[in-house]
């Protein structure tokens, strides 16, 4: 038998972050614990109500299926998949079928050594369903589930092992952060995957087998890895895979049959009557449209920056990172004039001790921006690494200096003003002249003979100048003048 390779195409369902939900007024709060609290007759279903479209769900799934280059379908309406269940009052769902917003596009997975473009077969809008909670012998629903906006991911099957779709997963949760139009909390449910799973010689798939409902990334992987051992399995005793729909026991880590799918469900799409077919015009929204996701930023960086797949993988992990080396790169290399010293300086402190103290006391991307706002930008990083590399603070410095502003909350460049010498021999004598004009007891006992009044005179300077003049500059000047007013005399 030919060695068979496992071919993986990923179905995710993701809950957008809009302050109301797909079609009525009602909030959309994932978060909230009291049941049916956010509803409305639109998001129950009762007969005779009419749906309004949420704009903002509109622009969040356009923006996405921009971010993969998908084909835009700049006109698309949306559909009724009917179905019965308990969770879904109006009996059909209102969701994408013939002309989803978006088709054919991809994802580009750029890693250490590993480079590979998933093709993203459609990307559509519908409407999430209630909440079954199942007791011992009855059952209860939540609405303020139904009706939130839920974009529809579909894959082609171009992935081939537990890895890729580890690091595909992970790359698109990425790229959701980056557009920040869902919010994603492993096991709150914001995400959900679907996973087809088969085994097939070359290009060729084999029976497919599909996996529901998982939550997080960690058990996507786990279940991928488990079902092809599997099929595996099964094919090497010369038995079958049979097209079925299978659930994972994430505390057994194993799947377990569901129910078999010998032919496609007939959902009876239609045309939905009550929403009129949506167009885009070019540039539904700039700021989305604006946005630069993480593989192409992984590229420019290789390209602008000459740095490595390790480099550039760490640095757009977050944006706030990526933003800051690019920030305090330019201020930097333009400071010292020398690329490769300013990349090499920047990524060592950046990488090794800033973005590691910053997750220690920084909870969430939001509070980001209090750090550069409150206590260290990119110009004050570029200042520091400066002043390292004219030899006015040793690398320990560097590392202190970090470390005290961020558990104390102090701003970087408040601490380097107290630090940094005072070099300028213009302002050491503004310096000196005042202090002399304020002590002319202590000029005149020096003049007279008396030598202590010079360590006097030095120290009242370091005191006006909170220490910041360098003493081998400020001791000469100081003696010069006392040597002129003394010749004078
Ligand atoms: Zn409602
Ligand atoms: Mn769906």
């Amino acid at each position: 038998m030919k060695e068979l390779i496992p071919k993986i195409g990923l179905e995710i369902h993701l809950e957008l972050k809009t302050k109301t939900k797909m079609f009525c007024s009602c909030l959309n709060n994932p978060e909230e614990i009291i049941p049916n609290k956010n509803i409305c007759p639109i998001c129950v279903g009762h007969p005779g109500v009419l749906p309004t479209l949420n704009k903002k769900a509109v622009i969040f799934a356009y923006s996405l299926a921009k971010a993969l280059k998908m084909k835009l379908n700049n006109k698309c309406y949306f559909s009724r998949k009917h179905y019965f269940y308990p969770d879904l009052p109006k009996n059909y769902q209102i969701s994408q079928y013939e002309l989803p917003i978006g088709e054919n596009g991809f994802l580009e997975l750029i890693r250490e050594n590993f480079r590979k473009k998933v093709r993203i077969r459609r990307v559509h809008l519908e409407e999430d369903t209630a909440k079954n909670i199942h007791m011992v012998d009855y059952s209860l629903i939540d609405f303020n589930r139904a009706g939130i906006p839920l974009l529809e991911i579909v894959t082609e099957p171009d992935l081939n092992s537990p890895e890729e779709v580890e690091i595909f997963a992970e790359e698109f949760v990425l790229l959701l952060r980056y557009l920040n139009i869902s919010e994603i909390k492993a096991e709150k449910g914001g995400i959900r995957f679907e996973a087809n799973v088969s085994l097939g010689e070359g290009n060729q798939l084999g029976t497919k087998v599909e996996i529901k409902n998982i939550g997080t990334i960690q058990a996507l992987k786990t279940a991928v890895k488990y079902e092809i051992s599997r099929q595996e399995k099964t094919l090497s005793e010369g038995k079958n895979i049979f097209q079925e729909t299978r659930g994972f026991d994430e505390s057994k880590g194993i799947t377990f049959a569901q129910r078999s799918k010998e032919e496609a469900e007939d959902y009876r799409y239609f045309p939905e009557p009550d929403l009129p077919p949506l167009f885009f015009g070019e540039n539904l929204s700039e700021e989305l449209a604006n946005i630069e996701i993480p593989s192409d930023k992984k590229d420019r960086f290789i390209r602008e920056y000459n740095l490595t797949d390790k480099e550039v993988v760490i640095l757009t992990k977050s944006k706030f990172l990526s933003h800051f080396f690019e920030e305090s790169f330019s201020e930097l290399s333009q400071m010292i004039n020398d690329f490769d010293m300013s990349k090499k300086l920047i990524l060592n402190y950046l990488i090794n001790d800033l973005w590691g103290l910053i997750q220690q006391y920084v909870e969430n991307e939001e509070s980001l921006k209090d750090i550069e706002s409150e206590i260290i930008s990119p110009h004050e990083f570029a200042h520091l690494l400066f002043m390292f590399h004219q030899g006015k603070i040793s690398s320990r410095g560097v590392k202190e200096i970090l470390a005290f502003c961020l558990t104390e909350k102090k701003r970087v460049e408040n601490i380097l003003q107290e630090k940094e010498k005072i070099s300028d021999l213009e302002i050491i004598e503004k310096i000196m002249n005042k202090v002399l004009a304020e002590n002319p007891k202590a000029v005149e006992d020096y003049l007279k003979g008396k030598k202590e009044s010079f360590e006097f005179l030095i120290g009242k300077m370091m005191k006006e100048s909170k220490g910041r003049i360098d003493p081998y500059l400020g001791k000469k000047l100081l003696l010069d003048k006392l040597t002129n007013l003394k010749s004078e005399a």
